[in-house]
């Protein structure tokens, strides 16, 4: 028998309450304890993974270790504990449905018709307990995407109920996060909406056992227990979450609430100690105390949804606390990039970060940045799509080659630089068939990233189709564009850099992925000190 208890956050009133932030918070305050915890992700669309969605949508994809494109939530586990998550931490409706329906087809099912209750609560069931019951962790997280009383929502209510029944009451409890709003007129918080969205939650048979009550303003004792009386919940489970000025702090705030006190309580669960938060603390500490400022400029096309960027933006208060820098990111259209303007709105920079991308929409903003950035030694970071920027630029304005461009920007090009592997060349489908998830990169010795990483072999995370094309490798390096970083296993250009700039990398991996509070990723950490090098020099 598992003794894995497990834990089920869902949603009430509204949206973008913070679901994910709650669960880390959680997360982190148990695991502080000594517990051995991760958190799922249950996302209710028919997406077999968020792959194939627009950032527009829910912002950016995150990817694994193990190659899976997920929500952008598992970036805050992985950031919060500093343990890895995989595929097995993000399911959608899209994948139950995609492998309760191969089962059908091959038979599984014995004639039986194939229906939501009991075919695909049992999916959703089987794959909350997978990851408890490897005996890897102590607590499962499992946090519900939606909103309570939503179509989509309905199996993994009843998923939950069940498995509440199954488990037992010491072995499973649901937090249920709302919202109280703040009526400025009545100059008042109100319930009602916590209270009908408890009772929705009670309709399918789950009754919260916890309440976590986002809020602009502090929730009196009065209504705290007003909310524990007609909720039905008990007034130590009434956990205000008041709007905090980083997501950092909710852990603290948490703590201070009884959020994982009264979680252990519920669970009969004794934590061999108090809470140890001294790194995180540590942390919080120098985020908010910088000593100077730089300012980085970030390139990309998706700037008007913050969410679109959510980890590098993470990465670069990571290495803004590890270097006692505010990092101050000043988002760059890259569609409203124009020549005439760039030196004037560039020269207020301490550095520059082209965005990861997809498609021709913006790129030719992108290679002005490059240029400006290497024409006047202004620090530059090239993740993905911009490290292929930063080779076309190269390309064009160094070797002279007018035309060089990507294959993906313009299929025709007499100039590839940046071309599809061959291997990619037959793929037709859309999901999953990128370049995914860890591989392992050889790095140069005396290049700025063999003195970064401080290793010669490292393995970052890929999402991406186009390669570096190996024919012009020659030309690069003799015109001083050096490949830094290789595949050994098949030679691909991973990393490019100009030995005789102050710091210009461009990597075809995400570095963000990896940053977390306890591990800031070492790249961001030496592209934020070459910016306030650069900030001290003006
Ligand atoms: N569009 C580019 C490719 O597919 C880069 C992808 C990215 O930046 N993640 O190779």
């Amino acid at each position: 028998m598992s003794t894995t208890k497990y834990i089920f956050v869902t949603g009430g009133v509204s949206s973008s309450l913070g679901k994910g932030i709650i669960a880390a918070s959680l997360a982190k305050l148990l695991q502080a304890r000594g517990f051995r915890v991760t958190i799922q992700k249950l996302d209710p669309y028919i997406n077999v993974d968020p792959g194939t969605l627009n950032p527009y949508e829910h912002g950016e994809c995150y990817v694994t270790d193990d190659g899976a494109e997920t929500d952008l939530d598992l970036g805050h586990y992985e950031r919060f504990l500093n343990v890895k998550t995989s595929q097995a931490n993000n399911v959608t409706t899209g994948r139950i449905y995609q492998s309760v329906i191969e089962k059908e087809r091959r038979g599984e099912f014995l004639g039986k018709t194939v229906q939501v209750v009991p075919h695909i609560t049992n999916e959703i069931k089987e794959r909350v307990q997978l990851l408890g019951n490897n005996g890897d962790y102590d607590i499962v997280i499992t946090e519900i995407g939606g909103t309570v009383g939503d179509i989509e929502s309905l199996p993994y209510i009843e998923a939950v109920r069940q498995l509440r029944w199954e488990l037992g009451d010491d072995n499973a409890l649901v937090i249920h996060l709302t919202l109280v709003p703040y009526l400025s007129a009545a100059k008042e918080l109100k319930t009602k909406p916590t209270q009908h969205s408890v009772k929705t939650l009670m309709e399918s048979g789950i009754k919260a056992d916890i309440l976590v009550c986002r809020t602009e303003h502090e929730l009196s004792d009065d209504l705290r227990t007003k909310l524990a009386l007609f909720c039905n919940v008990k007034r130590e489970a009434v956990i205000q979450s008041i709007d905090a000025s980083t997501i950092y702090d909710v852990p603290n705030m948490m703590l201070r609430e009884g959020l994982d006190t009264v979680t252990l309580k519920k669970l009969n669960l004794t934590a061999k100690n108090e809470p140890n938060l001294q790194r995180w603390n540590e942390f919080l500490q120098r985020h908010k105390n910088p000593k100077s400022e730089v300012r980085i400029g970030l390139i990309g096309k998706y700037v008007e949804l913050q969410d679109s960027y959510k980890s590098i933006l993470e990465a670069f208060i990571h290495a803004g606390a590890e270097n006692e820098v505010k990092v101050h990111v000043e988002y760059i259209h890259s569609e409203h990039i124009d020549s005439a303007t760039i030196p004037e709105r560039f020269s207020k920079l301490d550095g520059i970060l082209v965005a990861p991308g997809f498609g021709e929409r913006g790129i030719e903003g992108k290679v002005d940045a490059v240029r400006y950035a290497r024409e006047n030694d202004l620090p530059f970071l090239g993740i993905c799509l911009g490290m292929q920027m930063a080779v076309i630029e190269y390309a064009r304005n160094v070797l002279g080659i007018k035309d060089a461009n990507s294959t993906e920007m313009s299929p025709d090009t007499q100039n590839p630089v940046i071309s599809l592997m061959e291997n990619q060349k037959s793929i037709t489908n859309m999901g999953g068939t990128m370049r995914l998830g860890a591989w392992t990169c050889d790095l140069a010795e005396d290049s700025i990233v063999g003195n970064v990483y401080g290793e010669k072999t490292i393995a970052e995370r890929h999402r991406h189709r186009y390669e570096y094309n190996n024919s012009y490798k020659e030309q690069f390096e003799k015109a001083g564009l050096r490949a830094t970083g290789t595949n050994p296993e098949t030679g691909l250009v991973e990393i490019v850099e100009i030995p005789t700039h102050p710091w210009f990398v461009g990597v075809q991996y995400h570095p963000e992925y990896k940053s977390t509070v306890a591990n800031p990723h070492p790249l961001f950490v030496a592209f934020v000190k070459a910016a306030r090098e650069h900030a001290s020099k003006k």
